[in-house]
């Protein structure tokens, strides 16, 4: 089947390609230059693979024009800001994840009609609900919908924008769905921080995607005096979030749910001793077990709240894979990315 995946140069995105190329899936792929185009090609040379440039989704109609390619049978939506370093939450953050995920779906309505589905990477930030985050008997699950709003997300700090950006991405996915009735069906997938090892297209530690960011403060040294909190306390591993999108693709039942995809707890606390396990050399860039912070409230983890991902193990046969391992690849490949 021929696929149109979003931000082909995203973290996830960038795993994601690599699975379906492996599954014998021909891809069409959208990044924002010719130069990220460029890094891709050279990845791939050979494969059944095209990469187009769409330079900013907040566009109108920005996807008219790739969604005509003929023959598309499945689009994987991942383009959407995830960093904090904007300067305005509409035009930034907020336009590109709501009306980019308005704009591919019309397109897609429009002039693809051989689409079958389209699978959003949502996010557990869709789901939770910041007031009940210390709520320690709390179940997160695909049932929860944030409750945060667009009035929210323009005036609150940059960590509610961003989750009221993914929020109203996926409800405007859905409310598509149900109000224009298009051929297509809708799947979401909706994981939390997402670990794992970087690939190719990263340049120098500065590159790094957000949810590795705290991975990389680790090993250069930034946590000596102090671990930083946590924050979201679920983790997953990127290859397993690539896996839930293409599993999403294709199992035909799949179709019309979300999944909420997690690996399980975590603390940023346990990062430490993985890496001290696996990685002697970086012993002199980690905290001590007396430096404070970074652990769960009250250090229980039974003062946390819990999570259900039965459904994406049983609906997608995701087999998570472990904190430890996550860990380690993911810094197995920092280190040669910042030896280059
Ligand atoms: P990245 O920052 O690596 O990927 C984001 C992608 O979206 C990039 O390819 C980026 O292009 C593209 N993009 C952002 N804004 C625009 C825009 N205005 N126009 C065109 N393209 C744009 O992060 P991730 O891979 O982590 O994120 C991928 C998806 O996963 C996002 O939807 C994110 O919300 C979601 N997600 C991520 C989680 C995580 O912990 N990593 C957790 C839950 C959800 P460019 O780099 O060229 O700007």
């Amino acid at each position: 089947p021929k696929v149109l995946l979003t931000g082909g140069s995203g973290f996830i995105a960038t795993h994601l390609l690599q699975l379906l190329l492996n599954r014998g899936h021909e891809v069409v792929t959208t990044v924002r230059t010719e130069e990220k185009a460029k890094i891709i090609r050279d990845a791939y040379p050979g494969a059944k693979l095209t990469v187009v440039l769409v330079p900013d989704i907040a566009q109108p109609n920005a996807f008219d024009e790739v969604a005509q390619i003929p023959g598309l049978e499945y689009v994987q939506h991942t383009a959407s800001p995830f960093h904090f370093k904007w300067k305005d939450a509409k035009t930034e953050v907020l336009d590109p994840a709501i009306k980019g995920t308005t704009s591919i779906l019309e397109a897609v309505k429009k002039y693809a009609p051989t689409v079958k589905r389209v699978i959003i990477t949502s996010s557990f930030a869709a789901i939770l609900n910041a007031a009940e985050l210390g709520n320690a008997s709390r179940t997160w699950s695909e049932a929860d919908w944030n409750p945060n709003t667009y009035e929210d997300g323009l005036t609150g700090p940059p960590g509610v924008t961003y989750r009221v950006s993914k929020t109203l991405a996926e409800k405007v996915a859905w409310d598509f769905k149900e109000n224009e009735k298009p051929n297509f069906d809708i799947a979401t997938i909706n994981p939390p921080f997402v670990f794992g090892p970087v690939v190719h297209h990263l340049a120098s530690l500065a590159d790094i995607n957000t949810s590795n960011g705290n991975m990389v403060a680790l090993i250069v040294g930034r946590w000596k005096s102090e671990i930083p909190p946590t924050g979201v306390h679920l983790f997953v591993d990127v290859r397993d979030v690539a896996k839930a999108h293409v599993e999403a693709q294709e199992r035909p039942e799949a179709g019309g749910n979300r999944f909420f995809v997690t690996a399980g707890l975590f603390t940023n606390r346990d990062l430490v001793p993985i890496v001290r396990k696996h990685f002697p050399q970086l012993a002199d860039k980690l905290p001590d077990d007396a430096v404070p912070g970074g652990d769960y409230p009250g250090g229980s983890i039974d003062n946390i709240y819990k999570y259900d991902n039965s459904k994406s193990i049983k609906e997608l046969g995701l087999d998570y894979i472990s904190l430890e391992k996550s860990v380690v690849d993911t810094i197995t490949s920092l280190l040669a990315v910042g030896a280059k």
